[in-house]
């Protein structure tokens, strides 16, 4: 632990270690935001090459339900941070009690368990999308029923897709639910939305409550992976200002301290739901490290370290393109036709698997027909995707 003496209480004095539950991209990403601040790390990730680990930061290579491990971090850091919803909870609240732990382990309960989540946004007077508790098949088919088409998911546990399935009519209900199901767990069936576009805002909560927000931005994932955004989003004046209000409301109402995602469906009549929240820095806030003065993970750093927030502001409109699966290597063979002032950020992960988010690439968008033409050229993302976020 540093020895700083600390002259403002809650004021995080560089020189100090702040621990992470998670080495993957998003704790690489905020190694790399806290050095120009004078923080140094420790990370907790089973991986042996983490990504964060390969950055300057010391290595516990440890499962997150290890005591010993959780124990360590806790006596090495004077703060711990955590860059993925999939930790133990009660781990984290058991270190909470030994350190200080701003993000909680409440948030953390509530965004890792999609029923508690839909129940805690709804009850801050916030639209999601319709949804009901499954604990058997009848259920299911009743779900099926008032809702047409169904997104069946497991409660915990999912992202990047996995986890769930579309069920369009009666009879898929029962192989849907045999193949999610498990004993003494319930599922959730999630009305389907026709959605005209997928939003989302990265917004930021200080120790002191001070809340500020980057500028919305418009997703399109694929095979329920995100893979291109493009901020400012396409939408209305009223439905920024409806954005930000709803995260807004949510990171004061849930007592967020750090950064948060808040991700909505646009419907064809203006109105927003709101999908799920991820109590931490998200891929769609990726464009703030070369289009804002501050960067999500730096923002992230800001807020639970008790300093100041940074101005969020957008300098120049932004595209993030995420390299998932053999996407990266398919741009490093092609790297003369990257247009001028790409920036590659890359995650150090040397196995490539279909779905693996393996680096994005941020982009300014001063002229979106051009750079559509480059894309193209560059032939790593699918010609449709681009074009549907460049036209
Ligand atoms: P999730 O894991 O809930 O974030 O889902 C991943 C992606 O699947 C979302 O970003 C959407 O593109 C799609 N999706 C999830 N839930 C719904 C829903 N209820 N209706 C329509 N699309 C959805």
């Amino acid at each position: 632990k540093s020895t700083t003496v600390i002259e403002h209480p809650g004021i995080l004095q560089p020189g100090s270690v702040i621990g992470l539950l998670g080495g993957g991209q998003l704790a690489r990403m905020l190694v790399l935001a806290g050095h120009p601040l004078g923080f140094k790390f420790m990370v907790l990730d089973p991986d042996p090459e983490a990504p964060a680990a390969q950055v300057g930061a010391d290595h516990l290579p440890c499962s997150f339900t290890d005591k010993n491990a959780l124990g360590e971090l806790t006596k090495q850091c004077d703060l711990v941070s955590y860059e993925f919803e999939n930790v133990d909870a009660d781990s984290v609240e058991w270190m909470e009690q030994r350190v200080d732990l701003p993000q909680g382990s409440q948030m953390l309960r509530t965004a890792q368990h999609r029923l508690r989540e839909k129940r805690a946004i709804r009850d801050l007077g916030i639209e999601v999308t319709g949804f009901h508790e499954v604990r058997n098949l009848k259920q299911l088919e009743q779900a099926c029923e008032a809702f047409g088409t169904v997104l069946l998911k497991t409660v915990t546990g999912g992202y990047d897709g996995k986890g769930q399935q579309r069920i369009l009519k009666k009879s898929e209900c029962k192989s849907a639910f045999e193949s999610l199901h498990q004993e003494g767990t319930s599922l959730i069936a999630e009305q389907f939305q026709p959605f005209e576009r997928e939003l989302s805002v990265v917004v930021a909560r200080s120790r002191s409550g001070e809340i500020r927000s980057f500028p919305v931005s418009e997703n399109l994932h694929r095979q329920n992976i995100l893979t291109i955004c493009r901020i400012p989003a396409r939408i209305s004046g009223q439905v920024e200002k409806e954005a930000n209000r709803i995260s807004a409301c949510l990171a004061e109402g849930l007592g967020l301290v750090g950064v948060m995602g808040v991700e909505m469906f646009l419907l064809p009549d203006g109105s927003l739901l709101v999908n799920e929240i991820a109590p931490r820095p998200h891929n769609s806030g990726h464009f703030t490290m070369d289009s804002c003065e501050t960067s999500q993970f730096q923002q992230h750093l800001l807020a639970v370290s008790g300093w100041p927030l940074g101005p969020t502001h957008i300098m120049k409109p932004a595209l993030m393109l995420n390299l998932i699966g053999d996407q990266q290597d398919k741009l490093l063979q092609n790297l003369k036709l990257l247009p001028e002032g790409a920036k590659l950020h890359l995650y150090g992960k040397k196995e490539v698997r279909p779905g693996r988010k393996m680096g994005h690439l941020n982009l300014s968008m001063e002229n979106p027909s051009e750079l559509l033409e480059t894309l193209i050229k560059l032939q790593v993302w699918d010609q449709d995707s681009l074009e549907r976020m460049l036209n």
